[in-house]
């Protein structure tokens, strides 16, 4: 598999046109921001780690139903998927309190919902990524109104079978943002990345609020051991064969 022409360089990754037009190459970095990209940095080997974190569970989900871009992974750090149009939404599910949801709404860390959240951010990041109500979003024509409620159904549904599938591995799913994009026919699919870089992921064998985290927030607050982190979940996860 060759990478064709670079059609886009973000944060964690860039995306390759290949030879077919339906298929995008998706080449993952090692470079990590946070806080808008104002901390930057380097986790050592994370885009292969990230990478197979991720297929493992495009994979798993594509044999649970959810449909997802994801088609193979040729190279370590390179993961080959279908084109689609991403909407410039960041739909976030959380189970558990943690981060801009503290830090906005007074609600203590790790306080544990009867119910998951589903949040709607915009995807721009001269704006800051804001918080959108579902009016400001049919407002900025993001969605219509039924791909916002199959955005909805879907969240909730991937909810559902990552927090089982973690649960599997002795880690909590405490939130996650995901992407999706449309395909030629107009459907929407999964995309992007599922990964520590997108998700709070809490080992459940440790009870310590700092020790057990092992996601991004180790180097968004500097806790250290980032690496190990991820090394630790990439295993975990891939000890957990695909199920349907
Ligand atoms: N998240 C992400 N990309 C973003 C913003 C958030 O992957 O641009 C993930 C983040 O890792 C966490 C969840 O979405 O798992 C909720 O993030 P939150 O809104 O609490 O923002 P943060 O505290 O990360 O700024």
């Amino acid at each position: 598999m060759t990478a064709g022409k670079k059609l886009y360089e973000g944060k964690a990754k860039i995306i390759y046109a290949t030879d077919d037009p339906n298929i995008l190459l998706t080449h993952f970095k090692d470079d990590a921001t946070a806080f808008n990209a104002q901390k930057r940095g380097s986790i050592v080997g994370k885009g292969e780690m990230n990478c197979a974190i991720s297929t493992h569970l495009f994979q798993q989900l594509e044999a649970q139903g959810i449909r997802t871009h994801w088609l193979d992974r040729p190279n370590p750090n390179e993961m080959r998927v279908k084109a689609v149009k991403i909407l410039p939404i960041e739909v976030v599910v959380r189970n558990i309190a943690a981060g801009s949801l503290c830090q906005q709404t007074g609600i203590p860390l790790g306080t544990i919902f009867k119910q998951p959240l589903v949040e709607f951010y915009y995807k721009n990041d001269a704006l800051g990524d804001p918080l959108l109500t579902r009016d400001r979003l049919l407002l900025l024509e993001l969605a219509t109104p039924e791909q916002v409620d199959q955005l909805q159904a879907m969240a909730l549904q991937i909810n559902q079978l990552l927090s089982e599938f973690f649960q599997n591995c002795g880690i909590t799913l405490v939130d996650f943002k995901l992407e999706f994009g449309l395909d030629a026919a107009g459907e929407l699919l999964l995309a992007d990345e599922i990964s520590p870089d997108t998700c709070r992921l809490w080992n459940q064998d440790v009870s310590d609020p700092t020790q057990r985290v092992m996601d991004k927030d180790r180097f968004r607050h500097d806790l250290g051991n980032v690496e190990d982190a991820y090394r630790q979940v990439l295993e975990r996860v891939l000890a957990q064969p695909i199920q349907p």
